[in-house]
């Protein structure tokens, strides 16, 4: 690191410069200079990120940055090769896949950087398979997957990750179910123990059951009822899908959870935890041949039920016309509103595309929508476009609080402008550019750890339908061109039809006529 030292350097011996400026800025300004540096792909994202920071500097401190800046930079032009396009090697994850006899996907990535082991286990079951009348079955029972059962105590996981300076979680998501652990690699058996203990069986008694649901009751009352814009979360999901299941609350519902009975949980872990419908992932420290005997003897005995896994079968209905939904709560603090259209499935060829759009629209303070709606409009105090694609279709979600007394209608009005913007005109290569290294910064950052890969391969072997894809992907965001991203949005909102969900603040539902409201 030859030019970060010599940065450093200038920086310790300019002294009569740092002392005019605070110690501890320069210091994180260095910091962040060098890591912007080592994380750069090549010289214009630098160039771009000097000018941004030279803008916010003092006179004094834009000379000695600009100056810092032209060696930098002249280095790092050095190193490209004339004409470079900016393509950066994408490391490829090389894993080994084997299926049990039951059925058990096992994929494996050995790397013996540093001496621990992350092991992840994904079921293939979600929200969106909760039964009937039952939201929040696939979360509850997340939280049951801790209780333990005849040879493992309620706190075995805790025991055999956290006592030992590792860590152990799960979440629950629309299409699967996962739970992940960090241990030392000296952990990796026992920890292969308890997987499997807790897919052949589980202590499923009242006393559990209903002490878990109170929690997820709880959960539920923090995250959605106490925060303002909760319920407005749920209503964007919950009146943008017509039939599919994607439309009810994965969190679970209060009524609906007070309503289950214990044999129904039982049912649930019969029908989806099972051998045939897991993927066990381990990535790090430890011997290929230690692994296949510990899969083998802890997995292997876990029996395959005969019954087919149910899946679900909705399609959603392609929509006929728009729709508006009002809904007012004495919560909301400031008016919002989402604009919704259906998208494709996560595992389709649009997906790198949008994905990249949402990061041009959306992503930090210099996204096109927040500069123009929040900066300069001053009309909203917090926009965000979401590219949510998931196993069966995705949603593409507009969202805005307003800033205080501006209208409904005036932001609704600010936002077309800027959507028929981005339709018409398409994206510049500059945003694009600038997407493509936002994004890929943050997956090679995920991929450095044993944890990063095990989600990238979890993703792809599972969610996807395709372990290839965590070595393909990257290189098909990197392909991706303005033409394209300026296509895909079209495809799926040019003459489409949307959902308009405002969610206001209780006095406005008195202060006029429903016409007026949205005036
Ligand atoms: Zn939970």
């Amino acid at each position: 690191m030859t030019i970060a030292t010599a940065l450093m350097r200038r920086f310790a011996l300019r002294g009569d410069i740092r002392g005019k400026v605070d110690e501890q800025e320069v210091l994180i300004f260095r910091k962040s200079f060098i890591s912007r540096l080592k994380n750069s792909f090549d010289s214009s994202h630098l160039i771009d990120y000097v000018s941004r920071l030279v803008h916010a500097c003092s006179a004094l401190r834009q000379i000695f940055v600009v100056a810092a800046a032209v060696i930098i930079i002249a280095q790092v032009r050095a190193r490209e090769p004339a004409g470079s396009t900016t393509q950066v090697a994408m490391p490829t994850i090389s894993f080994k896949y084997t299926t049990l006899e039951n059925g058990l996907h096992v994929y494996s990535v050995e790397d013996h950087a540093s001496p621990t082991v992350a092991v992840q286990v994904w079921y293939h079951v979600g929200s969106k398979d909760d039964p009937n009348g039952r939201s929040g079955f696939a979360h509850l029972f997340e939280h049951m997957m801790f209780r333990g059962n005849e040879h493992l105590k309620p706190d075995t996981f805790d025991e055999l990750t956290e006592n030992v300076g590792g860590e152990n979680n799960a979440y629950t998501a629309s299409d699967v179910t996962v739970y992940h652990e960090v241990v030392p690699s000296n952990y990796l058996e026992p920890i292969l123990w308890a997987e499997a203990e807790r897919m052949s069986s589980l202590a499923l008694n009242d006393a559990n059951f209903s002490s878990e649901r109170d929690v997820v009751k709880e959960e539920y009352r923090q995250r959605i009822l106490a925060d303002p814009y909760g319920e407005f979360s749920l209503a964007i999901e919950q009146k943008s899908f017509a039939a599919h299941p994607y439309k009810r609350p994965g969190i679970g519902n209060i009524a609906e959870l007070d309503a289950s009975q214990l044999p129904e949980v039982r049912a649930f872990h019969s029908t989806f935890y099972r051998p045939d419908n897991a993927t066990l992932i381990v990535v790090g420290d430890f011997k290929p041949s230690d692994l296949e005997a510990w899969t083998k003897k802890y997995f292997g005995p876990v029996t395959k039920p005969a019954e087919k896994i149910p899946r679900v079968a909705v399609t959603e209905p392609s929509r006929k016309e728009d729709a508006l939904s009002v809904s007012y709560s004495p919560k909301a603090p400031l008016p919002a509103f989402a604009v919704t259209y259906l998208a494709p499935s996560i595992r389709g060829d649009d997906a790198p595309a949008l994905k990249l759009a949402d990061t041009i629209l959306s992503e930090g303070e210099s996204s096109r929508l927040y500069q123009s709606l929040v900066y300069q409009q001053q009309i909203a105090t917090r926009v965000s476009f979401d590219a949510d694609l998931r196993e069966d279709l995705g949603l593409l979600t507009f969202r805005i609080v307003l800033a205080s007394g501006k209208s409904v209608a005036d932001a609704e009005k600010a936002l077309d402008a800027q959507l028929d913007n981005v339709l018409k005109n398409g994206v510049s290569a500059d945003e694009l550019k600038k997407a493509k290294n936002q994004f890929l910064t943050g997956k090679l950052r995920e991929l450095q750890t044993d944890n990063g890969k095990a989600n990238a391969l979890g993703e792809a072997a599972v969610l996807y339908g395709d372990p290839e894809r965590v070595n393909t992907d990257l290189a098909k965001i990197q392909a991706v061109t303005a033409d394209q991203i300026k296509t895909v949005l079209n495809k799926y909102i040019t003459g489409k039809k949307r959902v308009l969900i405002e969610y206001l603040p209780e006095a406005m539902k008195s202060a006029a006529t429903p016409e007026q409201k949205r005036k």
